[in-house]
């Protein structure tokens, strides 16, 4: 392969650093965007043993098991010691939480966001509109409490 365009080097990849496609060192490509044509693969992330994942709509979890708490987002995230406004990007899966912040909102809200890779925790088809498909939106908390005053 070429040398590095920039130090000289043996180049390993190629990036584009200001709209030119360069050769470039595993060092220099750091001044552009790497290109992604594995020509070199490397090991994908060099992560601990631990085969965990975060499930699918994780965000919807959290959210409904934050209001089933009854807690707002605020005091959700001061209990975890994160901030607001992280909590608000996992609850619209902007963001992923990572294992540790995962770790607390299960153990905090009592629900489970982490299953082993691949094996899927299927979703069981809940039925999310109780009957009352008129509404459209279920029955809430509040609802039943009313129902039970009846
Ligand atoms: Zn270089």
């Amino acid at each position: 392969m070429a040398d590095c365009d920039i130090c000289g080097r043996p180049a390993t990849t190629k990036a584009i650093i200001e709209g030119a496609t360069l050769s470039v060192c595993a060092r220099c490509v750091q001044y552009g965007r790497e290109l992604s044509a594995p020509a070199t693969r490397r090991p994908q992330q060099s992560r601990p043993m631990v085969e965990l994942e975060v499930v699918e709509g994780y965000g919807r979890i959290v959210r409904q098991a934050r209001e089933r708490a009854g807690l707002t987002r605020q005091e959700l995230a001061r209990k975890l010691f994160i901030l607001e406004n992280v909590l608000e990007r996992i609850e619209n899966e902007h963001l992923k939480p990572n294992e540790a912040v995962a770790k607390k909102l299960e153990k905090e809200l009592g629900i489970t966001l982490l299953g082993p890779r691949g094996e899927e925790d299927r979703q069981k088809p809940q039925s999310f509109s109780t009957g009352s498909s008129t509404t459209g939106r279920g029955l809430t908390l509040a609802d039943l409490v009313e129902i039970k005053k009846k």
